[in-house]
């Protein structure tokens, strides 16, 4: 990231989560790339986003800096990894932002869909990356009309583009999102924005 605009950016930024990238850093934990956040805000304050669902909390970094930003802001965000969820409770405790985040421990393909709610203006799609489409079709739904979702890791580090000399394993997981990335941009009742930001982010409305 270009360090002049970090500067600006952070001139009104009102939590230090230099910790948290320290960590993430150390234990390669994948949390979202510093421009698709940025994005990710943007939407947020340009939106009066109200009400964000997030599939994959990891740490909490992305839901931290989404409630940062937005005082009136409330987050769902689902993780399946104990390990990942008590990090998440203990950072979000740190920043005191319980009553804007409830985390929840479950597997985003099996959760309850009615401990969720209806009308969230965001949805932010961010764990495993093979299975981005069901998340999609499995919560679509919970969106309210105008809302968007916004899907991370679509070019997978470049490997989406270019399959050569791939492992099995990823090689399998790169052409699922492939086919979750041409089935966003041929869905019909939606519109599918691509960027090349941070790890690729597909930014889709419905239409
Ligand atoms: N959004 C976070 C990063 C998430 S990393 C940030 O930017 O700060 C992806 C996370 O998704 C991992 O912690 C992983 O455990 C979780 N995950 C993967 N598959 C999942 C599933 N099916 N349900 C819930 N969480 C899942
Ligand atoms: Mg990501």
């Amino acid at each position: 990231m270009n360090k002049y605009l970090e500067n600006l950016n952070n001139q009104k930024i009102t939590i230090d989560s230099t910790p948290l990238l320290e960590y993430a850093k150390a234990y390669n934990i994948p949390i979202v790339k510093y421009e698709s956040l940025q994005i990710i805000l943007s939407f947020i304050l340009a939106k009066k986003v109200e009400k964000v669902l997030e599939i994959g909390t990891a740490i909490g970094y992305s839901a931290i800096q989404m409630a940062s930003i937005k005082k009136d802001l409330k987050i769902d965000t689902i993780e399946k990894d104990l390990t990942m969820y008590n990090l998440a409770i203990k950072n979000i405790q740190t920043y005191q932002l319980e009553s804007q985040i409830k985390v929840w421990l479950a597997d985003a393909r099996e959760i309850d869909l009615a401990v969720l709610q209806k009308d969230y203006d965001l949805i932010f799609i961010d764990a495993a990356k093979a299975q981005s489409q069901k998340f999609f079709e499995r919560f679509k739904d919970l969106l309210k009309p105008n809302g968007i979702i916004i899907t991370d890791n679509i070019l997978f580090h470049g490997l989406v583009e270019n399959q050569e000399g791939l492992t099995k394993n990823v090689k399998k997981m790169v052409e699922k999102i492939d086919a979750y990335n041409k089935y966003l941009a041929t869905l019909p009742d939606y519109r599918t924005i691509f960027l090349t930001t941070g790890d690729g982010l597909a930014i889709t409305m419905r239409n």
